[in-house]
This record gives C-alpha cells, structure tokens and sequence, in this order.
C-alpha cells in the first residue's frame, strides 16, 4: 500500500493514515486461518463456517398439523353432520390412511393421513357420545396444514462457508440433523499489556499504581468473536522485556495484540521492539481516540499494537483490530453498516480526525453524547449505546444525520 509509510526510526512521527486505507490495509494483510476443525453443534456458537451447509431432508419430513384438531377430507364435510373418529394421531407416531367419511383426531406436529386435505381447529368441532364429532364451520382446502419442506427443501444450501454460527444457525444446522459442523479453527490471539504502572484487580492498589483494566477489556471483546485468547500479562517499560515477550508471544500466537507503550515517549517501547524482531507497516491513525495505533509484524506474527489508554483500547479494537480477526477467522461477513441518526447536540470544533463519541439514544429518538469523552475513561463505554461518527473536517449540528454503530452490532460475532 503506498499510501502508508513505515518510520524511518522508532521515534519518527508520521503523518496521520486514514481510516478506510488503513482497514483496507489491514484486511488485505490479515492470513485466513486453514486449519479446521469439526465440533459438536454445543460447542460451535460463534464459530466460523468453513463449508456450505447444504440439507439432505426437507423440513418439516411431511406434511403436518399445525393444530390441535380434527383431519378429514374437505368434501367429506357436512353442516350439522356427525363424523366418526377413526383414528388417533399424536404427534411423533406414523398415520394411517384416512377411511372415507371418517376423521382423525390429529395434535401439533402429528403427520396428516393419507387422504386428509385439511386440520380443522378442535374450538371449531363439537365432540359427541360415540367417537363421533361434529365440525361446526366449513373448512378450507389445506387449513392448518403445514407441507412438507415449508421450513427448508431437500438440496438447498442454508449456510455458507465464512458465515458465523449464531444461535439461530445453530438451531438451523440442528433441524436437518447435523450433530457436527465444520469450522475454521479461531487465531490464537496472544494480548500483552503494557505499563509498569499497572497492577492487577484484587491486589492492593498502591501510589503510582493503577489497576489493568485494558487486559480484560480485551479478553472479553476478543472472547466475544470466538477467539481463542492466550492471555500473557503484562510487560515490564525495558526494551529487552518487550522484546522478548514479543518473541514468546510470536512463538505461541496466530497474532498478537498490545496495549499501551505505542507511542514515542522514553517509556514506550513496542515501536522499537517490533522494529528489532520484524518491521512496522505504519503507525498512527487519524481516529479519535486511537491515533497511536501501530500495525506490524514479528518474524511472520502479525502484531496490532493498541494505545494504552481504555477508551482508545475500545474504539480501536471495534474499528481496526475487528476486522483484521474476523478476516484472519475466515469470516465473510465482516462490514458493520452503521444507522443514520439525529444528533441531539452540535459540534463545536470540526476535528482532524475521525472521532468515534460514545452515545445513547434519547427518549426523543437522537444522540446523546456522554459528558466525558476522554480517551482514558472507560465509564463512557460501558454508558454508550453505541459510537456515532463525526467525519473529520465535518461540524454537524443538532438534528443532523449522522453515521451511527449500535455496540451490539460491533462487539458480536456477526450474523447476518
Ligand atoms: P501509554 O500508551 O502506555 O502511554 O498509556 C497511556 C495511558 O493509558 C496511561 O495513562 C496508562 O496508564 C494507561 N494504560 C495503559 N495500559 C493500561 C491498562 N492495561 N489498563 C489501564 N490503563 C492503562
Ligand atoms: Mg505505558
């Protein structure tokens, strides 16, 4: 890509890259994963195809009830005529052919008897003495019948290779019989924090401390796409520790991410670790929060090296590190479209970069920004709704549309 520069030095600054070449960018470099894996339907939810699922069997496997009721032949019907009960048909046993003149008592789900071309409801029959019951209403030509392959024909290709498994294509998979289901085996995804100022929930916080809050932000987000996470704690602020938790992390992982330590002060060391072990496809992204994003390699391991502060650690990952895992996971339904929405408030300011505010919708229908969109909160997070997006250059005011992310739609496995 030539539009992005690699710094001649660990501490060159760079010009801003723009989003959509860096996503380009970092889906065009992102590997497939080859290996698969076959897995119990259980322990595939948010799995990624690795096949078209085609069915063998129509569903439902033959015409049934979709009540609870009587079965007849529509012109054996009479008003104020007695039919005899024949037969009993509960769901799950096989029907015989209906004798003429007769009906049978059929429930949901039972398979209609040969010689029946309509259900009718039993609050529509009048039971009498002597198996014999009277159908109150005339019935209609194939009421409350459900044909054979409604739900699915024999032959079609319900799912396809690089979708992910929702629960819905679980249950989907399951319908026409399938036990196990081929999948693309997930990245490992090695995710180291930064900081000798971080210290973990349940220890003592003390002076000059704060607790590492990015290391299970992203175990959850990652843990969300289905990936396999190899948690490796925190490094140390010395460029040999960096080094080498890099090379143990390139030795274990399909990718690695970082937080913390990507930008160019005296204690940032990622830059020039990964120089040393590999090189640097670029670094700073005109997005805001999130501008100190790097994106390189170590050996052949490709490295996404986040900010340090949580709010950038968040943005960053639902913009740029997504896409990248969910393209290495295989998965064809990558692209978010995001909502047109009112704002509920005016930007003062057109800003450089493309920001992301973390916002609600209103009782009125519009966005509402939080009050403290600083790129070290978290609490503005885990307030939002969604990320509505202020293009750069741009000055929308109340009541102007723009782009809109529900969290939901981004933090999920895709299924659509
Ligand atoms: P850095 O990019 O390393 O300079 O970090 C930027 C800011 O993010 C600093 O205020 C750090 O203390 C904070 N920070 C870095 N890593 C973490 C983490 N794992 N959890 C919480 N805050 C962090
Ligand atoms: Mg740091």
């Amino acid at each position: 890509m030539t539009d992005l520069t690699t710094p001649d030095d660990c501490t060159a600054k760079q010009t801003l890259h723009p989003l959509e070449f860096v996503v380009e960018h970092l889906i065009r470099s992102a590997n497939a994963i080859s290996k698969t894996n076959r897995l119990a339907l259980n322990d595939a939810l948010n799995a990624t195809l690795s096949q078209d699922v085609s069915s063998t069997i129509n569903v439902p496997p033959a015409d049934n009830s979709a009540v609870d009721g009587y079965a007849l032949k529509r012109e054996d019907w009479l008003e104020g005529k007695p039919l005899l009960v024949s037969q009993r048909i509960p769901a799950g046993s096989v029907a015989s052919s209906l004798e003429a003149g007769t009906v049978a008592r059929i429930f949901t789900g039972a398979s209609i008897p040969q010689g029946a071309d309509c259900v009718v409801m039993q609050e529509n029959t009048k039971v009498l003495v002597n198996e014999r019951v009277i159908i109150l209403q005339r019935p209609t030509l194939h009421d409350n019948i459900r044909p054979l392959g409604q739900d699915i024909k024999q032959g079609n290709t319900l799912l396809k290779k690089g979708q992910s498994l929702s629960p819905q294509r679980l249950g989907l998979a399951a319908s026409i019989g399938l036990s196990h289901i081929s999948t693309i085996c997930s990245p490992r995804v090695a995710i180291l924090s930064t900081g000798d100022e971080l210290i973990e929930p349940g220890q003592p916080c003390n002076p000059g401390k704060i607790y590492n809050s990015n290391r299970y932000l992203l175990n959850g987000l990652l843990q969300s796409l289905g990936m396999e996470v190899i948690d490796l704690g925190v490094i140390e602020d010395k460029l040999d520790s960096t080094v080498q938790a890099l090379e143990k992390a390139s030795a274990c992982a399909d990718v690695i991410l970082t937080t913390g330590g990507a930008s160019v002060g005296e204690e940032d060391y990622i830059q020039c670790a990964i120089k040393q072990l590999g090189s640097i496809d670029f670094w700073r992204v005109a997005i805001k929060p999130g501008k100190p994003f790097m994106f390189g390699r170590v050996g052949e391991t490709p490295v996404l090296g986040l900010p340090g502060n949580p709010g950038a650690v968040f943005v960053t990952f639902l913009m740029l590190a997504r896409p990248f895992l969910l393209s290495m996971q295989g998965c064809s339904e990558i692209k978010v479209s995001p909502y047109s929405m009112p704002l509920g408030f005016d930007i003062r300011n057109p800003g450089k970069r493309r920001e992301f505010l973390r916002v609600r919708i209103d009782a009125n229908g519009v966005l509402q920004r939080h009050p403290n969109q600083s790129s070290g909160m978290l609490s503005s997070t885990s307030w939002a709704e969604g990320l509505a997006v202020i293009h750069e250059h741009s000055q929308p005011q109340a009541g102007d549309m723009v782009d809109y992310f529900p969290l939901t739609s981004l933090i999920n496995k895709p299924s659509s």
